[in-house]
Formats: structure tokens, sequence, C-alpha cells
């Protein structure tokens, strides 16, 4: 038996028993007559203590040469400690160890075991191992442990089964690069991996499955922004026989679930919101609702002045920034460096002050009288004390860029409160979207979502301003989930692959098993896919998903743990029927 019990249980209750423990040394702490040593598990931190008048020689000298990181297995007797420690719940109590193991030497680990490490990210995840044994990360996937639990239980309850879907499947078009996996039994023949398990997913429901579920692993080969991952889990659902309004409301449930559950928040009636309404008001299609600062549209009280910036742009908009007015020259013309950055790309910013006095002083003053700045105020909500901050442009550009700006400065404002939690539905999202790089359009979702009803003609006259019925929950600015009913008529689904530019022979090549399963009896349907990675950290109060992934892959898509991916050898390629032809 390693151990009676794990190194965060013994209380003061527990004084005069015999115990055995086993875990790893986290640090000691060598007096020459006493030596303490804390010993790690999982579970806690429990000290040790050896002294010279009642611990054997031989043993006080193992004791006084055990390195970090070692494992080791002690019993002895749980003692009331001289001097206690509240901020552990052993803190009560150590153990007089009477008998030692060392289990496993261990050499020094590249950075320290503890909550706040020394070791940088890079260090840290080529020994996650090691990272995984300190609190934060540890406590991090407890917590995601926990969320998939309650998504499990919650969904179960409610009638849908896990079902697995491949991995080794044929490509699925959910916008992204697949990843390929060579077959050697099909010569020069290729998997690809699932984008997500969409199509699956609806065959399940053809299949009359009615309620589906499954926690799993998605691929796409993108190019890594800073906060994605090639490989994924989502929460997938699909069911059949429902509307729109069936679908939000289960998965409101689930998150309004999760949200009790796991942070103890409660929160009614999710709200709910255009996506038309979300662009112009936020600049953005994942809208924060923690705070305001709404956008306000000036084209009618900033245009047929005498500014020709303005005047030829298509939109010109802005925020108020709450306190702004406070802001130095110097502090204002950094936050128009800001925007100018190329990964904001704003050509410049106009900004209005509003003393507390009601007076206004803006940086056009020469094009804007006093009244004119009032309508401005007005428009963006600004208060005496404010700073109204102006871009103008490019309609798509202008919001995206604004929209940067708003997050930027909730942020320095502390307004993205990590505890607050503020979720949204946003609604009635395009069907296509126009690609600039291949010059035409593209399911805004992916190719199954059905338009809204009655705009399937607008398809021919006006692509860009059909409607789908596709939805995103959104959680503090991000999108934590997506989905949409879909098409279930073959006739309307091989419209929509002609509309996408797919030929009949594409379509039928690609999607040939959907549009037959289409033919046998195929129920109205749909659902949606929650980002689990994203949907964790958030609830955790975090941005980031990497610590919420046991094993995650850096910016450039490589495991620097296993140093993946890796070359083959040449045996494998000739099994594989490959021939490389390398750039460089
Ligand atoms: N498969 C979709 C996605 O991954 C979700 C859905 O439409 O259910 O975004």
């Amino acid at each position: 038996m390693y151990r009676s019990h794990t190194c965060g249980e013994l209380r003061a209750s527990h004084i005069d028993t015999e115990v055995t423990l086993s875990g790893w040394v986290q640090k000691s702490r060598d007096k020459g007559f006493i030596v303490w040593v804390d010993l790690r598990d999982r579970y806690g931190i429990t000290q040790l203590v050896f002294d010279e008048e009642r611990t054997p020689k031989a043993m006080m000298e193992k004791a006084q040469n055990l390195g970090r990181e070692f494992v080791i297995q002690v019993t002895g007797t749980v003692i009331e400690r001289a001097s206690k420690n509240p901020n552990i719940p052993t803190g009560d109590v150590e153990i007089l160890v009477s008998k030692m193991d060392i289990l496993n030497e261990s050499v020094l680990p590249p950075f320290t075991i503890e909550d706040k490490t020394d070791g940088g990210e890079d260090i840290r995840m080529k020994y996650r191992y090691l990272d995984i044994r300190r609190n934060p990360v540890k406590n991090s996937l407890i917590f995601r442990h926990k969320v998939t639990q309650e998504v499990r239980n919650y969904l179960s309850n409610d009638g849908f089964i896990e079902v697995e879907t491949p991995y080794l499947i044929k490509s699925t078009p959910e916008g992204a690069r697949d990843f390929v996996v060579p077959s050697r039994m099909n010569e020069g023949e290729f998997y690809a991996l699932p984008q997500s398990p969409q199509t699956f997913k609806q065959l399940l429901m053809v299949g009359g499955m009615d309620k589906y579920f499954q926690i799993v692993k998605c691929f796409r080969d993108e190019d890594l922004r800073a906060d994605r991952q090639p490989e994924f889990t989502q929460i997938d659902c699909e069911m059949a026989f429902v509307e729109q309004e069936d679908i939000l409301n289960a998965f409101e449930g689930l998150t309004r679930h999760l949200l009790k559950e796991v942070n103890g928040v409660e929160i009614n009636e999710f709200p709910r919101m255009l996506y038309d309404d979300a662009m112009r008001l936020y600049g953005n299609d994942k809208p924060d609702i923690r705070f305001g600062m709404e956008f306000g549209e000036l084209n009618d009280v900033a245009q047929h002045k005498d500014f020709g910036v303005f005047n030829s742009a298509e939109l010109v908009v802005g925020i108020a920034v709450p306190g702004g007015n406070s802001y130095t020259r110097k502090e204002i013309d950094k936050l128009i460096d800001w925007v100018k950055r190329p990964q904001v790309g704003a050509l410049g910013m106009v900004y209005s002050r509003c003393n507390d006095d009601g007076s206004y002083k803006s940086s056009v003053d020469k094009f804007y009288n006093q009244d004119d700045l009032a309508k401005w105020a007005e428009k963006t909500g600004a208060k005496p004390g404010d700073l109204v901050c102006v871009l103008s442009g490019d309609k798509n550009k202008v919001r995206a860029q604004l929209s940067a700006l708003r997050m930027e400065l909730a942020e320095r404002l502390g307004l993205r409160k990590p505890n607050e939690f503020a979720p949204l539905w946003v609604l009635d999202f395009p069907l296509l979207e126009w690609d600039e790089e291949t010059e035409r359009y593209h399911a805004m979702h992916h190719p199954f979502t059905s338009p809204k009803p009655g705009q399937l003609e607008l398809l021919a006259t006006n692509p860009g301003e059909v409607k789908a019925n596709a939805y995103d929950l959104v959680l503090n600015g991000n999108e934590i989930g997506g989905g949409s009913i879909r098409i279930h008529d073959k006739k309307t689904q091989a419209l929509m692959f002609d509309y996408l530019g797919f030929t009949e022979e594409e379509a039928k090549e690609q999607f040939g098993f959907l549009m037959n399963a289409f033919e046998y009896g195929a129920p109205p349907h749909g659902g949606l896919a929650f980002g689990l990675d994203r949907l964790v950290a958030i609830l955790g109060g975090q941005e980031t998903i990497r610590d919420f992934i046991a094993f995650p892959k850096n910016n450039s898509g490589r495991d620097v743990m296993i140093d993946a991916p890796a070359p083959l050898d040449n045996k494998q390629l000739e099994e594989l029927s490959l021939k490389l032809n390398l750039k460089s």
C-alpha cells in the first residue's frame, strides 16, 4: 500500500494516528538539527518533519539529501505543528517520519514547480508534465473535467445520446484547410481529419437518433492566430424536428446550467441581438456587452461640412470613452498611434473632449462648432468628462477598427471583468460572405445552413443580403458556440452547392452521400457546436485556452515536448507511396 491518505487530507483530528503518504518533494528546509520537507501530490501539501532527537541518524541524513521532485513514501505519526500555517488546509499538522523510502530520484527540474514559476512558456511546454504538477495548470485541467462532466450530465438528462463519429474521413468544408492522412491500403488516396463532425451528425439525424452530442476533437489547418489550436475540442450537438427557437432554448439551458454549477452565477434569459445590430452597435459579431460604449453613427451630423476626410467616408462612427477627457494630449496621441498600428489599420482618429462645463474641444474645431460637437456627444452617449473618439472610412473596415479600439479601451479601463458573465445570442447571420481573395461568395457558416424562409429567391439577385437560420452564442466578447438550422432536402442543398460554385459533379463527388441520404426521409434538423476549450477558459475567468489543454501546441503548430511534426523515414514514405518535393 503506497498511501493511507493523500497529501491534502490530514487535519488536527488525525493527530496521533499513524499514516503513510506518497508524493513529490516540493522543497525541504534543513536547519541541521531539524529538517522540514513539503510533500506534494495532486491533493495538496503535507509537511514532514525529521529531527535529531526523534529521528534515527541514518534517516536524518537521508532526509538531508532529498532533492526537489524526488518521489518518496513515508510512514509516521501525525503531530500538531508548533507554528501552524493557516494558508494550507493541512497547516495544523505535520508528520513525524519513522520510515522513508525513496521511490524515485529526480534530476533538478528546469523551472520551479510552484504557482509562480520562473519558467518561461517555451520551457514549460517542453516539460509540460512538470508544468502540470503546478497548481495553476493542474487546477485548470480539473476545472475542465468539471465542466465536461456537467455537460455530459446535463445533455444526457435532456435525452441527448453521445455518439462517436470517425476521424478518418473525407473533407468537410468548414472554411479551413484540412489535415490529411495518406492511406497505405488505398495507394494515392487520402483521408481528411474532420474540421467538425458536421455531415455525420446530420446523417445521425437521418438515422433517427433525434438528439446527438459528442465531446469531440476537430482539426483545422489554419495559420494560428495567438489563441488557436490546430486540434481543438467541440461540444457538438444536433437535434431533429426542431426550429431555431428549440435549439436556442436547449443550449441556453446548458449554458445557464454551467454558469450556475461551475461559477455559481444565475442568469435568466439571455439577451438576443440581430447580426446587423451587433455590427452597427459594436462593429463586431461577437460583442462584449459587459460594458456599454456603443457606437454612434455620425454620418448625419459630421458630413456635408468642410471636413473632406469625413465627407468622402462611407461611415463616420464614434464611441464615448468614460472619463476620457482626463487623458492628456500625449495620451491621446498614443491612442491615435495605437489605432494606426498595422494590426488595427486606421488612418487617423478625430476626437472631441466633453468638458465638465458642457463645452467641447475637438481636434477638428476648424470644421465643427459647439452645436455639431454636442450632436456627436448625443449620438455616442457621451457625458461631460468623456472623450468621443471618431473613425471614418470604408464601413466594414472602420467598424472593425473601432471595435478593436473599444475593446482595448475597455481593457485599459478595467471594464472587462473576468468574473462577470454576459451571454448573448447573435441571430440572423448572412448566409454568404464575399471573399476578396477568390472574388466570390462563400458560405458564412457552412454550406448546409438553410436560408431564412422565403429568402431563397434573393440568392439569384442579391446574394449578400440573404440571411441564414444561423446563430452564435457569445460570452464576454467571445464566440463560444455557433450553429444553424440545416437544409434537409436534396433540391435546396443542390441549389446551395450551385450558388457556392460547385459543379454538379463536384457536389456529387464530395457530398453525394449526404444528398443520397436526403432522399430517404431526412427530418428537419439543426444544431450547434460549442468550442469547449474557449468555453472552459472563459468560465475559468481567463482568455487564453492553452492552460486548459493538457498538451497544447505552440503558435507554429508544434508540440515541442514530443517534437512533432517530424519527418518520416524513407521506409514509411515508401509504404505510403509518397515522394516528397520539398521547397526548402
Ligand atoms: N459544425 C459547425 C462548426 O463547427 C457547428 C454547427 O453548425 O453545428 O462550427
